[in-house]
């Protein structure tokens, strides 16, 4: 192994933050964490984290690099009631667009838990470590160095009890989520702030729990609807521990949400299948309905700043969200840490350029299906990638002939659960089934093949 650094500073104790501290604390000698919040015992989401109150599904390709970093993790959260080991194709129903799914056996395993419980369950595995601490209560406000060279981070204490204070580190990394500040800390330092890409489709999320009754879905642990455009509601409920379920709707561009649990009931009443109906008129809710607007997914491309200072580097949520609709947040911080890992590994001269190189080849293919799905609705706006009309042409086929061909259903799996790269859907074999699985408009899935080049 390189020579350790001494000191690493994460700002924001969340999942992006709790794995980089767990991938640090292989480098350096000490890892601490500085955390706004203080962490609550009850079970209840903080002040920091609103998105912990809606429902969160970990992607095959995030549980693959969790297992790598703390190996046995499946196998623990099932004892703190996750559940685990259904096979990723077979264990819910998937509505894309309208259309079932197709249910496959891809023999690859799932897992799902409780935003909540994930996060302290990872806390927990990351606090055996001996060399990494978290400081609560603590607000990071601005970076200690200049433009070349960051030596630290100046804190503030959250009730103001302690004077502001520093702490200087070798590296500093920022995973404080989207409302990050580093653009503003960065021009501080005399640093560019970085250009942003921003796609906006304006979701609201309407979520509570459900008791769970072995009748429920017919008997299954999951039901996922993505709403076929111009229709802007979409739900998801996920099997959670505690025998409950969290139902999350999803109101795109706006869409207004309900305000209570009859407004949840009537709100889905038109949402094919009905099971989601039924299942709110039947279930006995655990908890309020909560809301929470995300407007926009956003990625701050620092990889494109040409002098970034060392010393530094940003993950997670701070360095690109996605609409939560597609599941990826966690699974990419996961993702994330694991290529920190393999650059650490290189060692630490010209860290941030190589990571950003990394994080960028991660970032693309989660990018591209989330932004690529939302502009299937005329009214998002935002950075268009190139080729998305032709290509959400050919994918509106693609959902409805994984509706019927086994071998779409599970292509189009393994690049939603990030274990495949979006390309694999523009193979002559899948598009061949897409042209005899998903009905009309065949001129325009030749087009779309040839623009590929496939
Ligand atoms: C409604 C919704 C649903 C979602 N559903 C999914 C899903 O199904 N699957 C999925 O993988 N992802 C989902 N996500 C995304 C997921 O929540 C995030 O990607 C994930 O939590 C990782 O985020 P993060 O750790 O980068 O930031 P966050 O979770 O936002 O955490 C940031 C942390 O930094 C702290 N902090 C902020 N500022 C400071 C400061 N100045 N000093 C110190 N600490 C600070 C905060 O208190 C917080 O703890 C969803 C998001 C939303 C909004």
């Amino acid at each position: 192994m390189n020579s350790r650094g001494k000191h690493a500073v994460v700002l924001g104790g969340s999942i992006a933050g709790l794995l980089a501290a767990r991938t640090l604390s292989d480098h350096f000698q000490e890892v601490t964490i500085l955390e706004r919040d203080a962490f609550n015992a009850d079970g209840q989401p903080r002040k920091g984290v609103p998105q912990g109150s809606h429902s969160h599904g970990l992607l095959a390709g995030g549980l693959r690099a969790l297992e790598l970093m703390f190996p046995g993790f499946a196998a623990g959260a099932r004892e703190r009631g996750g559940e685990v080991d259904h096979d990723i194709g077979d264990f819910g129903d998937w509505y894309v667009g309208g259309v079932p799914t197709l249910r496959v056996r891809s023999g690859v395993r799932g897992m799902l838990m409780s935003r909540i419980g994930l996060e302290s369950y990872i806390r927990e595995l990351v606090l055996r470590r001996d060399n990494v601490a978290i400081a609560t209560g603590r607000v990071a406000r601005g970076l200690l160095g200049d433009a070349q060279r960051v030596l630290g981070v100046s804190v503030v204490d959250r009730d103001g009890t302690h004077l502001p204070s520093t702490f200087e580190a070798d590296l500093v990394v920022d995973a404080t989520g989207r409302g990050s500040q580093l653009p503003r800390w960065l021009k501080d330092l005399g640093v560019a702030a970085p250009r942003e890409q921003r796609v906006r489709a304006d979701v609201i999320y309407t979520s509570c729990y459900v008791r769970r009754k072995r009748s429920h879905l017919g008997g299954e642990s999951a039901l996922i609807v993505t709403p076929p455009p111009p229709s802007r509601r979409g739900a998801a409920v996920l099997a959670v521990e505690g025998s409950r379920y969290i139902v999350t709707l999803s109101g795109y561009l706006g869409e207004p949400g309900p305000s209570d649990y009859a407004g949840m009931i009537e709100y889905t009443r038109d949402i094919q299948p009905h099971a989601l109906y039924q299942l709110l008129c039947d279930a006995e809710p655990l908890s309020e309905p909560v809301q929470m607007r995300d407007p926009e997914s956003r990625w701050r491309r620092y990889d494109r700043i040409a002098r970034f200072p060392q010393g530094l580097l940003v993950c997670g949520d701070a360095l690109c969200s996605f609409n939560p609709a597609y599941g990826q947040g966690m699974s990419v911080a996961a993702l994330e840490s694991d290529a920190l890992a393999g650059c650490l590994r290189q060692g630490q001269t010209r860290l941030a350029p190589r990571f950003f190189r990394a994080a960028t080849a991660i970032l693309a293919a989660p990018w591209a299906v989330a932004v690529g799905g939302d502009f299937a609705y005329r009214e998002v706006v935002g950075e268009r990638p190139f080729g998305t009309a032709l290509l959400n042409a050919y994918f509106a086929r693609l959902h409805r002939a994984a509706g019927k061909s086994a071998q779409v259903a599970l292509a189009r799996l393994r690049v939603t659960h990030l274990l495949a790269a979006p390309h694999t859907l523009l193979t002559p074999g899948i598009i061949a089934r897409v042209l005899r699985f998903g009905g009309s408009g065949a001129a325009e899935l030749r087009l779309a093949a040839s623009a590929t080049g496939s």
